[in-house]
């Protein structure tokens, strides 16, 4: 996930009934960790705010406290001191979750979710996916997720994007992917996250398109492929610098870089011999395109 806000928006909280809410101080590049160590202790929802996590807790027997949680080793952000319960009242989370969750447009794709997907009247040329938030990153509502579909589409327009074949790296939700194989390209998504993965395959179902998934990364591409998409974070960007490039035939897409570390990971990607023609930003993010080989990438 890129280090800052991976998750901008709210996964489900708990269906019904008083929730114990449990609010931590979480850095931007922290967040994604300890929003998983909080979901393998049982959370019912985390929702990312600024400079914070919130997490959901069944109502249990007994008020939780500091030693709810217990030690978390590598997590500080959760140490007694730092934990802050209180308790939500009943409420109708669904509904109210729902009410914040609106349709995303990045170019001319348009990012839906399912409850609203019957209501919803596409414009003209529009790509339409019914995609619903979750465990999963990648709703559409970062500006990482917006600004790869945004270069994305200015290379389905460019050159076309129909019998290419992409490389979803991250796949998170699988809205890059589904929306370069809703455009016509062979796509392969891959995540490390196996729930990732099982969230893809959904989606990509439900949107009506085949996707080649599996659980791994960079270097499981047997390449190269013509077009890599991989939204993830500065480091690993910089970790996978050489896997991403040998895996790229023509066209990488890099995002979840930090604004402040845009030359680091930009500087590995081209120690390996890519070469950056385009670079976005947006809410402190940036998303790069670069080439491999002779081509200027124009056409994938
Ligand atoms: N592609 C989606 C999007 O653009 O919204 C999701 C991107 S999310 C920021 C990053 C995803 O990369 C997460 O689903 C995470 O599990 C996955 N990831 C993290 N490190 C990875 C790695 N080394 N190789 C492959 N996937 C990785």
């Amino acid at each position: 996930m890129p280090d800052g806000e991976p998750r901008s928006v709210p996964p489900p909280a708990p269906a019904g009934g008083s929730a114990h809410r449990l609010e931590v101080e979480v850095r931007a590049d922290r967040a994604d960790e300890v929003a998983a160590a909080l979901w393998a202790r049982g959370a019912t929802g985390v929702w990312e705010q600024p400079g914070a996590l919130v997490a959901w807790f069944a109502p249990a027997a007994s008020t939780p406290s500091a030693a709810t949680l217990g030690e978390v080793p590598g997590v500080p952000e959760l140490a007694t001191p730092k934990q802050r319960w209180s308790l939500e009242p009943e409420r109708d989370w669904q509904a109210e979750w729902k009410r914040t969750i609106h349709p995303v447009q990045a170019g001319r794709v348009v990012v839906v979710p399912s409850w609203l997907a019957d209501a919803h009247e596409p414009a003209t040329g529009e790509l339409t996916l019914v995609l619903d938030p979750g465990r999963a990153f990648g709703s559409g509502h970062h500006a990482t997720t917006t600004l790869c579909l945004e270069l994305l589409d200015a290379l389905e327009v460019g050159g076309g994007l129909a019998g290419r074949t992409v490389a979803d790296i991250g796949c998170g939700t699988g809205v890059l992917a589904i929306a370069a194989a809703r455009w016509g390209a062979h796509v392969t998504a891959v995540d490390i996250d196996p729930d990732a993965v099982e969230v893809t395959r959904e989606n990509a179902a439900r949107n009506g398109v085949p996707l080649t998934t599996g659980v791994g990364s960079a270097p499981a591409i047997e390449g190269p492929v013509d077009v890599v998409v991989a939204n993830l974070v500065t480091d690993v960007v910089i970790d996978l610098a050489r896997a991403l490039v040998a895996a790229t035939g023509t066209t990488l897409i890099v995002s979840g870089i930090a604004r402040e570390r845009r030359d680091r990971a930009l500087d590995a990607l081209q120690a390996h011999g890519a070469r950056t023609v385009e670079v976005r930003e947006r809410d402190g993010w940036i998303a790069a395109r670069l080439v491999v080989g002779a081509d200027d990438g124009a056409r994938a």
